[in-house]
């Protein structure tokens, strides 16, 4: 039995104050959903503001990016020894780091190590571009993106993974994937991960849908037996949005 996740990615949205609002505007009710993990990632300087606020719930806390090394002269980077303690999840290889800042498969593969090797859980983004999409490439480019970012990873470790599937037409677009296709892609990736790890651990690791999920279409996503939850971006700046989305994920997958 897999545990839903539900993350909101709040990417460069919100201040500290706006944060903190945010936060409180949502909390009791996200406390109130049972079964299903709840995760908030806003921007890294407001993490330990939310930190703060989430001391004694049991909601988890993420960031939205990392550098895969502990420590050093890599100026305004944010490194796994300094997360660790501050949050549980780190958001890696988001498709807009891919696009706007070159970040490749093998630099994903590194920073999911670190993560690792810091108790942090990765929430790796994988996902063809529309062009690959139209161009029937989308199978061929996820089975190589999920070899790429688990490369060198134990079945132990790969267990503790959740990875989104994220087609990146469907990001900010309103146009998301089909429920349908997104299960059946979501279903591949566990294959190559069974056949990369074994099936134990592609059977524990959970898999996101992502990609202009709403509270009126996430039923779509969550009711499919392969997806395990949503990495939603727009949608969790609105209070009401994501808590429904959390409770549609109880109802739906709750364990
Ligand atoms: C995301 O940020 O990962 C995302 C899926 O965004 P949106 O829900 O806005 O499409």
């Amino acid at each position: 039995m897999r545990i839903p996740i539900i993350a909101g990615n709040w990417k460069m949205n919100t201040n500290v104050d706006e944060a903190i609002r945010l936060v409180e505007s949502m909390l009791d009710d996200l406390e109130a959903v049972p079964g299903v993990e709840r995760v908030l990632c806003p921007p890294f300087v407001s993490l330990t503001y939310v930190s703060d606020l989430l001391i004694e719930t049991t909601i988890g806390l993420g960031a939205q990016n990392m550098y895969p090394a502990e420590k050093g002269a890599f100026t305004g980077e944010i490194s796994p020894y300094m997360l660790k303690g501050l949050c549980q999840y780190v958001i890696l290889g988001h498709s807009e780091r891919r696009q706007h800042f070159g970040e490749t498969d093998e630099f994903v593969n590194r920073k999911v190590h670190a993560a690792l090797a810091h108790g942090l859980t990765p929430i790796i983004c994988i996902g063809e571009t529309l062009a690959q999409n139209e161009a029937g490439q989308t199978e061929e480019v996820v089975t190589h993106q999920t070899r790429a970012v688990l490369a060198d990873l134990s079945g132990a470790q790969v267990s503790r993974i959740v990875i989104a599937y994220e087609p990146i037409w469907a990001i900010g677009t309103g146009r998301p994937a089909t429920g349908e296709g997104a299960n059946q892609i979501s279903g591949l990736i566990r294959d190559t991960v069974a056949a990369l790890v074994g099936h134990p651990p592609a059977q524990a690791l959970r898999i996101q849908y992502g990609g202009s999920v709403t509270a009126e279409n996430a039923a779509e996503f969550l009711s499919q037996p392969e997806i395990d939850g949503a990495l939603v971006g727009g949608a969790s700046l609105k209070a009401d949005q994501f808590v429904q989305i959390v409770r549609l994920a109880a109802q739906l997958k709750g364990v």
